[in-house]
């Protein structure tokens, strides 16, 4: 689209701690893997900032001309309510809670997930899940078993020592366990992890098959593996998943996978079952972790409830680059919708233009190769949001020519630009109860009033208004016509 050759994709690798050079291991493809969410409750938007980041990825690749499978799974059994194997199942506790079946829980909170990734506009993604897996999983448990792993009373336990490099991902001091509390039963080393976790005697869950190993339900990080294998064929490109999953998650997948493939030591970073390993920085609160137990639960709903457009959400995410932690605050939220709003506006005058198929621009230029180099550089989406507003800004050009490059720009984003309006951004908080044709029929009226100089009636329907709670708003630099004050 520039002279500029496009730049080469370089991307941070966990494994290594370093930027390196993004080359496909099948040429013209990329395959990745995000590990998803345990449906045992609501997403919170900490947990879509992971989804947002790997989206983007996906959109990057394909930018960058790659044909992309990504896969994001659905984890509905096994996941504890610790990631070391230690506390209760999250599926089985929320179902007692509520009352419903496990399988119940997980459909419901699967669905609530994909709408609130349709409403991010994530791209359509392979959602597996884990309970679909579950002979895989046993298949996989039975090859690794008698080089790798034992049973002890509670299930069949993989042990860490057997392979080698274990948790150079996370670079954990292994020897000791650091930071797990040992509480299985005859477990040889700290970091050991279930592979197969057996029904205790004498009970029964709702979600149980059985195995060699006795009745039961796999270890949770047995089923990334198997998807990830099954999906998408060792090596494959990318893994990636929150910075949580750094430290024992992902871990216990590589070890999984070296014991699968044979593999030796993690010098070799195919060996670990993907080239690269990529991990997002946490959204926090001011008052620390974002959790689904305490205070305001923070779901999209929320932010939509409370009169936001969900996609100020993900600008908000891209205006944080993806390794840095990013606070929340309402105040940003709205920040970042006023910017969105800007964005929206100057397309919107862009709008009737028929979009040019993208080509070069002397006057674009300079914003493309800045765009292609932001991106380019690990993802760098701040740098990249000015880029797009640089070329919004350009001036006295052919309007459909503008149109294709920001387009092309936000087929990276994901904004959506060109789809939304102003109108679709206003604030407008679900409990406000306003009557919106009222409002603009009053507004319509004012207008028709003040253009024959009727200045007691213009007057009047705008204290009308603003006994609703409304304000008018001439004159706006926004371009509103009003709002709830
Ligand atoms: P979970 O449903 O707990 O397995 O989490 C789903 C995804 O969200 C995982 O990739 C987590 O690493 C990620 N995640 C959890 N909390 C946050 C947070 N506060 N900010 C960003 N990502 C998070
Ligand atoms: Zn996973």
């Amino acid at each position: 689209m520039t002279d500029t050759a496009p730049s080469e994709l370089r991307l941070f690798n966990s494994l290594t701690r370093e930027i390196e050079p993004f080359t496909p291991i099948h040429p013209g493809e990329a395959r990745v893997y995000t590990c998803g969410p345990t449906v045992y409750n609501y997403q919170h938007i900490g947990n879509m900032r992971a989804y947002v980041f790997a989206d983007t990825l996906g959109r990057t690749l394909q930018w960058k001309g790659l044909k992309l499978t990504h896969v994001i799974n659905i984890t509905d059994v096994g996941h504890l309510t610790s990631d070391a194997d230690e506390g209760e199942d999250k599926m089985e506790k929320m179902a007692a809670r509520q009352g419903k079946s496990a399988w119940d829980i997980a459909r419901f909170y699967q669905e609530d997930f994909e709408t609130d990734l349709a409403r991010l506009n994530v791209q359509p993604k392979a959602h597996p899940r884990a309970t679909d897996y579950v002979e895989e999983m046993i298949a996989w448990g039975e090859k690794v078993a008698d080089k790798h792993c034992y049973e002890v009373e509670s299930g069949l336990y993989f042990d860490v020592s057997t392979v080698e490099d274990y948790g150079r991902l996370a670079r954990a001091v292994t020897e000791d366990g650091e930071g797990r509390i040992e509480t299985v039963e005859g477990k040889r080393n700290a970091a050991d992890f279930a592979i197969w976790r057996k029904t205790p005697a004498g009970e029964t869950r709702q979600m149980e098959w059985d195995s060699p190993w006795g009745k039961g339900a796999p270890g949770w990080h047995l089923e990334c593996s198997v998807m990830g294998e099954k999906l998408l064929g060792f090596p494959f490109d990318i893994h990636t998943g929150g910075i949580d999953h750094r430290e024992i998650h992902h871990p216990n997948e590589i070890a999984q996978n070296q014991a699968f493939c044979g593999c030796g030591g993690l010098s070799e970073a195919t060996n670990s079952g993907a080239r690269m390993w990529m991990h997002n920085n946490f959204l926090v609160e001011r008052s620390g972790k974002m959790s689904k137990s305490s205070g305001e639960f923070l779901r999209l709903q929320l932010l939509i409830d409370k009169g936001y457009h969900p996609l100020a959400y993900r600008m908000m995410c891209l205006q944080a680059h993806y390794r840095s932690e990013l606070e929340y605050s309402w105040d940003g939220l709205e920040a970042a919708l006023t910017r969105l709003k800007r964005m929206v506006m100057a397309a919107e005058r862009l709008a009737d233009a028929p979009s040019q198929p993208v080509a070069e621009h002397p006057k674009f230029a300079a914003a493309l190769a800045k765009f292609d180099a932001a991106i380019s550089d690990d993802l760098g989406t701040p740098i990249a949001l000015t880029a797009l507003e640089d070329a919004l800004a350009v001036k006295k050009v052919d309007a459909g020519i503008k149109r294709a490059v920001i387009e092309y720009m936000d087929t990276v984003l994901g904004l959506g630009l060109f789809d939304l309006t102003r109108e679709t951004l206003r604030i407008r908080p679900i409990d406000a109860g306003i009557d919106e044709a009222a409002i603009e029929d009053a507004l319509t009226r004012r207008k028709a009033a003040r253009a024959e100089k009727d200045f007691a009636a213009s007057d009047a329907i705008r204290d009308e208004l603003a006994a609703k709670g409304v304000e008018v708003m001439d004159g706006d630099p926004l371009g509103w016509d009003w709002k709830l004050s």
